[in-house]
C-alpha cells in the first residue's frame, strides 16, 4: 500500500472526500502494525484522516482495487503479469498461481482491464494513422455456408455477417492502438468510428482498398490507399498497413492462444487491454504499472460485489 501511495499521491494525500490535497493526517495503529476491523480480523491497511472533512479514507478508495478482499500485493503481482505479457493471461493461470477462486481471478482480469481504457478525455489522434478492420472470430468467408447469410459485394468485405467487427487506428509514429466493436464495415460506420478518434483535417489516413474508406478522403488530410490485391505491401509514396495489421494479427494469436473465445460482450474489454500493450510497448513493465494505478483512479466496474474471500 505505501507503493501505492507513493503512485498515486507522490507523498501528498489526497481526500477522495472532497478532493482535498495534503492535507489528511496518517493514522497510526495503536500496536503500531494493525487495527481490528469491524468482524475482528487484523488489517494492515494504512488510513489516513482529512483535516479538511475529518473523513477517513486510503489510497485505495476510488481505484481498481477498492473495496475488494483481495490484497493490494495480489493485485500488483497479477497486473505485472498482464503488462509483462503480449499475449495475455488467463483467468486460469491466475487462479492456480496465487490460490485464487475462478470467480476472482476473472473478477480481478475484468477490472485490471477496466483500468486500461483509455482515458474517455484523451486528445484525438492526427499525423499518419493506419486504419484496418477484421472480422473477429475469422472472416465470413471460412464459415460454413448454411451459416453464413448471402454474399454480397467484393472481397467478402461488405457479407453480411453476425460476427463482430473489430476496427483499429494506429498512430504510425508513437504507436499508439485505438480499437472498438463496430456494426458493419460501411462508409458511413467507418466515417463514425475515425471521427471519434481522429482529427481528420491533420491526418493522413492510411488504409488498404476497402471501399467503405473511399468516401472519407475528401475529408483528411490525406489518403493513401495499399492495394493488397495487386501484392503491394508499400504504396508508391511508402506508405504501409504494417503496424495495424500486426496488431490484428497479435490479437488473433493472443485470443487463439491464451483466452481461446471471447464472448461478444467482452470482447471491448479486451480490446481495450490490446489497445493498452500495444501502445506501451516501449515502456517497462513497472513503467506501465504506474501508468495503469494512475489511470485506474475513479473507476469502478460495476460488477456483483465479491463475496468470498481469497
Ligand atoms: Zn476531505
Amino acid at each position: 500500500m505505501k507503493l501505492l501511495e507513493q503512485l498515486r499521491w507522490g507523498g501528498e494525500p489526497v481526500c477522495p472526500h472532497c478532493g482535498t490535497i495534503g492535507q489528511a493526517t496518517f493514522l497510526q495503529p495503536a500496536n503500531g502494525v494493525s487495527r481490528a476491523t469491524r468482524t475482528g480480523k487484523p488489517s494492515e491497511r494504512r488510513v489516513w484522516k482529512c483535516n479538511a472533512c475529518r473523513k477517513q479514507s486510503t489510497v485505495l478508495v476510488g481505484t481498481i482495487f477498492h473495496g475488494t478482499k483481495i490484497s493490494v500485493r495480489t493485485w500488483v503481482l497479477v497486473i505485472l503479469e498482464m503488462v509483462a505479457s503480449k499475449n495475455g493471461v488467463a483467468a486460469r493461470e491466475i487462479e492456480r498461481k496465487y490460490e485464487l477462486t475462478n470467480k476472482t481471478a476473472w473478477f480481478m482480469l475484468h477490472r485490471i482491464r477496466e483500468a486500461m481504457k483509455r482515458d474517455p478525455l484523451a486528445g484525438l489522434l492526427s499525423g499518419t494513422v493506419a486504419a484496418d478492420e477484421s472480422w473477429y472470430g475469422g472472416k465470413p468467408q471460412n464459415q460454413s455456408k448454411a451459416k453464413r447469410a448471402p454474399r454480397r459485394g467484393w472481397h467478402g468485405r461488405t457479407l453480411k455477417t453476425e460476427k463482430p467487427v473489430v476496427f483499429a487506428l494506429v498512430n504510425t509514429a508513437t504507436g499508439e492502438v485505438r480499437s472498438r466493436v463496430i456494426a458493419d464495415v460501411k462508409g458511413p460506420t467507418l466515417r463514425a468510428a475515425i471521427a471519434d478518434e481522429v482529427e481528420m483535417g491533420a491526418t493522413t489516413l492510411v488504409t488498404d482498398e476497402a471501399k467503405g474508406y473511399r468516401q472519407l478522403s475528401g475529408e483528411m488530410k490525406g489518403h493513401e490507399r495499399v492495394v493488397h490485391c495487386r501484392d503491394e505491401y508499400v504504396n508508391v509514396n511508402g506508405y504501409t498497413t504494417n503496424q495495424v495489421e500486426a496488431y490484428f494479427g497479435q490479437l488473433k494469436r493472443s485470443i487463439d492462444g491464451t483466452h481461446h473465445h471471447v464472448s461478444r460482450e467482452h470482447l471491448a474489454r479486451y480490446l481495450a487491454q490490446h489497445d493498452f500493450l500495444r501502445s506501451t510497448y516501449k515502456l517497462d513493465d513497472s513503467t506501465r504499472l504506474c501508468l495503469l494505478v494512475e489511470q485506474a483512479g475513479g473507476r469502478r466496474l460495476t460488477y456483483k460485489p465479491l463475496t468470498q474471500a481469497s
